[in-house]
């Protein structure tokens, strides 16, 4: 098969694999789309994320849509011919962690596109049949591959206890930004303002319901008078994080999803004052269900997000795109043209 093996910082060459051989409980599953992620150009660009270190040959992409194509010994939750969204991380079942159902803090995860594990820009992969999920046929393929980033907004809602009548802020409207918010309003939120200082995408975040929104270029914050009771933090900057939690009311709760600095300046005494609980968010666990349930159902729009598409020999394009185009929002690689 194809695949795209990123070979150091800035580098990613198509090269001829072996079709990987599902084991027991495993499938595999022809890649239709895979979502291209802030963390795959991050790895492109600087090699590691954090602890995460690039130091042999990758195949990047962890947001996997396609069909199964054969079953391993032991598979009883599929057929060939199935179409499918893969949650690609796959936890060891056995720790602490996992028997608490946090498997996403599982020190042991094996999740695609992070090292050493390789990751969907390639033709074919294989996974765990727990962790391949039916999709219905009224779910595009970039649909069933963008219930990736849209469980990363289900699990932040969780966390934050989204409920009817919440109010929201979301700073950052980029694809994560634009899902915490459908997911939100999904959820019940009634007023949901969402910050940019890219009036592109928050025209798009108008055109998906957004109750408001303020690009912070023109005006601060602090002079929008909203006080949320929720934060959805996913814009990953230091200093408008610090803002946007001076601007969270009484017992508000604040989740931070977007990847920012390793230390960044938090308002203490307005986290003690005001009594806010703090905390971050590490992708998600049990989120695939409710979230395919909510694209299915039309509650949430995937395909609006999907600004464009490219063949596995333009993975590199892909990756690079968002930076010469601020049109962008999320771009989709096609491994099977
Ligand atoms: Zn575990």
């Amino acid at each position: 098969m194809r695949a795209a093996v990123l070979h150091g910082v800035g580098k990613i060459q198509l090269e001829e694999r072996p079709r990987p051989e599902p084991g027991p409980r495993e499938v595999l599953v022809r890649v239709a789309s895979v979502g291209t992620c802030g963390s795959d150009v991050h790895y492109y660009e600087h090699g590691r994320i954090g602890d995460f270190v690039v130091d042999s040959p990758l195949v990047l992409g962890h947001e996997p849509s396609g069909t199964v194509v054969v079953t391993g010994p032991g598979v009883s939750r599929h057929r060939v011919g199935q179409r499918v969204s893969v949650e690609p991380g796959v936890p060891d079942f056995t720790c602490r962690q996992c028997r608490a159902g946090r498997y996403n803090l599982c020190p042991r995860m094996r999740f695609f596109g992070t090292p050493p594990i390789d990751g969907a820009f390639c033709e074919y992969v294989v996974t765990h049949e727990e962790f391949a999920y039916p999709v219905p046929d009224t779910l595009s393929d970039d649909a069933a591959a963008l219930i990736e980033p849209l469980s990363v907004g289900v699990w932040a809602c969780r966390k934050a206890r989204v409920e009817p009548g919440t109010r929201v802020l979301v700073t950052g409207a980029g694809p994560v930004g634009l899902l915490c918010m459908q997911t939100a309003l999904a959820f019940g939120a009634t007023d949901v303002l969402i910050t940019d200082v890219n009036p592109v995408r928050l025209g798009v975040a108008r055109d998906l319901g957004a109750s408001e929104t303020l690009d912070v270029r023109e005006t601060p914050l602090s002079d929008a008078g909203f006080e949320p009771d929720v934060l959805l933090e996913c814009s990953g900057h230091p200093a408008a994080i610090g803002e946007a939690v001076r601007a969270v009311g009484r017992a508000g709760r604040v989740v931070l999803i977007g990847m920012g600095g390793d230390e960044i300046p938090l308002p203490l005494s307005h986290v003690q004052t005001r009594e806010l609980e703090v905390t971050g968010t590490f992708r998600y666990a049990g989120t695939w269900p409710a979230a395919i349930a909510l694209a299915a159902a039309g509650r949430v729009q995937l395909d609006a997000l999907v600004t464009g598409h490219y063949g596995l020999a333009d993975v590199e394009q892909a990756l690079t795109a968002g930076a010469r185009d601020p049109k962008l929002v999320k771009a989709v690689v096609r491994p099977q043209e």
